[in-house]
C-alpha cells in the first residue's frame, strides 16, 4: 500500500503504524513537490517518539499520482484538504481502494463514513460507488471519532437525543508546523474553523442507518464548541447527553464497560480490547495519563454523573492521531479486507 501525504502529523503516524503490519506492507510515500524525489529520512521531520521505521527511511517520496503508485491497491491518505479531495478521486479511478483521513469526500452521499466499532454495515455503501473501479473510505474528523464512539454504548441501550459537547483539543490536531508557539502556549484558543459543523453533521451520518443505497441521518441533536489547548496528542470532551429512556448512572457505566464492536468481534490485528475504558477515579480521564491506552486506540470515559440540564454528563478522551486519523483509518482498512471489500470491487 502507499500512504500520501507521509510527511505530515497524520502521514508520519500511518508510516509508524504500518511498517509491522502483518497484513499490509508500506511500498510508496508521497507528499508535495517540496519533499518528492527525497528520500523519506530527508524529506520528512520526524515527530513521533519511536524511530523512523527502517522500511520507510530510504524510500524515495513520490510525487502525488496513482501512476507513481503501481501494485499499492490500498491507499491511505493523510493529504492536505487543498489537495485530497481530487487526489484521492484520481487514485480511486485509477482503481485504488483509498481510505482517507481528510474531510473532502466524507459527507458524499456514496461514501461511508466509518468508525468499525459503531458503524461497521455504512461498508456496503462502498459497493455502490460509480468511481472507475476504485472506491473511498473516509475517516471522521478526530474529535467526532471519540465522540461517537462514546455515545454508541447509550445509543444501543438507552437512545440518544440530544448532545452538548465543548472539546479541549490537542496541538498536533493542527498539524505540521501547526499553531505557533507564541499563540498556544498559556493560552486556550476557542476557534477551530469548521470543527464545530463537522462534529454537528458527522455524527448525525455515523449514527444514522443505511437503507437502501443512501444513510438516513440520524435524528440526534448535536451543539459542539471546540477549544485548542496546549496539550500534544489527546483530545479531550466534556459531553452532556439528554436520553431516550431512563437509566441510571450504573447502567450508563455498565454499557461503557460492556460494549464490544465488530473489530473486536473479529480480532482485527488494532483493534483495542476493550474499546472503550470506563475509569472510576474522580479526576480521569487525563491527556497525558491515558491518551495511549489500547495503543491509542481506546476511547477513555470517565465522571458520568447527572446534569441538571440534560439527563447526563462525562468525560471522554481519544488519542487525536492514532484513533482519530492514522489508527482510525487503519481499522476501518482491515474491517473491509476482513469483510472481502477489495475482491468485489474491480480495483486496477
Ligand atoms: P499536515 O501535517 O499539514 O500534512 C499534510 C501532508 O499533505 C504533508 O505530507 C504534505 O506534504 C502533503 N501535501 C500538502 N500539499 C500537497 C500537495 N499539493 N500535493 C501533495 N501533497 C501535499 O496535516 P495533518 O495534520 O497530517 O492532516 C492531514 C489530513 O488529515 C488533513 O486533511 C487533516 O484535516 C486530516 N486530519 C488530521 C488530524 C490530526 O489530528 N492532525 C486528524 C484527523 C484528520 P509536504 O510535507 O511535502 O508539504
Amino acid at each position: 500500500m502507499a500512504v500520501l501525504g507521509a510527511t505530515g502529523s497524520v502521514g508520519q503516524r500511518f508510516v509508524a503504524r504500518l511498517a509491522d503490519h502483518p497484513w499490509f506492507e508500506l511500498r510508496v510515500v508521497t507528499a508535495s513537490d517540496r519533499s518528492a524525489g527525497r528520500p523519506y529520512r530527508e524529506a520528512v521531520n520526524w515527530l513521533q517518539t519511536e524511530p523512523l521505521p527502517a522500511v520507510a527511511a530510504d524510500l524515495v517520496v513520490g510525487e502525488t499520482s496513482p501512476d507513481g503508485a503501481p501494485d499499492c491497491p490500498l491507499v491511505f491518505s493523510a493529504l492536505d484538504s487543498s489537495v485530497a479531495g481530487t487526489a484521492e478521486q484520481a487514485f480511486a479511478r485509477a482503481g485504488r481502494l483509498v481510505v482517507s483521513n481528510s474531510r473532502n469526500h466524507r459527507m458524499d452521499p456514496d461514501v461511508p463514513l466509518l468508525v468499525p466499532e459503531v458503524n461497521p454495515d455504512h461498508l456496503a455503501l462502498a459497493e455502490l460507488q460509480d468511481r472507475g473501479g476504485g472506491a473511498i473510505l473516509t475517516n471522521p474528523n478526530c474529535s467526532t471519532i471519540g465522540l461517537v464512539l462514546a455515545l454508541k454504548p447509550l445509543v444501543d441501550a438507552f437512545g440518544v437525543e440530544e448532545v452538548h459537547v465543548v472539546t479541549l483539543q490537542a496541538l498536533s490536531g493542527a498539524g505540521v508546523p501547526g499553531v505557533p508557539g507564541v499563540q498556544v502556549v498559556d493560552n486556550v484558543i476557542p476557534f477551530i474553523p469548521g470543527e464545530e459543523e463537522k462534529m454537528e453533521t458527522e455524527t448525525g451520518k455515523i449514527l444514522g442507518r443505511l437503507r437502501g443505497s443512501a444513510i438516513e441521518p440520524s435524528a440526534v441533536r448535536v451543539s459542539a464548541a471546540c477549544n485548542r489547548v496546549p496539550v500534544i496528542d489527546g483530545h479531550q470532551e466534556c459531553v452532556s447527553v439528554r436520553l431516550q429512556r431512563p437509566a441510571t448512572v450504573d447502567e450508563l457505566k455498565e454499557a461503557w464497560r460492556g460494549f464490544r464492536g465488530e473489530p473486536q468481534r473479529l480480532g482485527l490485528p488494532t483493534a483495542p480490547r476493550p474499546a472503550i475504558h470506563y475509569l472510576d477515579d474522580e479526576a480521569a480521564p487525563q491527556p497525558r495519563l491515558h491518551r495511549d491506552l489500547g495503543q491509542g486506540m481506546a476511547a477513555v470515559v470517565g465522571r458520568a454523573r447527572p446534569c441538571p440540564i440534560l439527563d447526563y454528563k462525562f468525560v471522554t478522551l481519544s488519542h487525536n492521531t492514532l484513533r482519530g486519523a492514522a489508527g482510525g483509518a487503519i481499522l476501518v482498512a482491515e474491517l473491509a479486507v476482513e469483510r472481502g471489500l477489495p475482491e468485489r470491487l474491480p480495483l486496477g
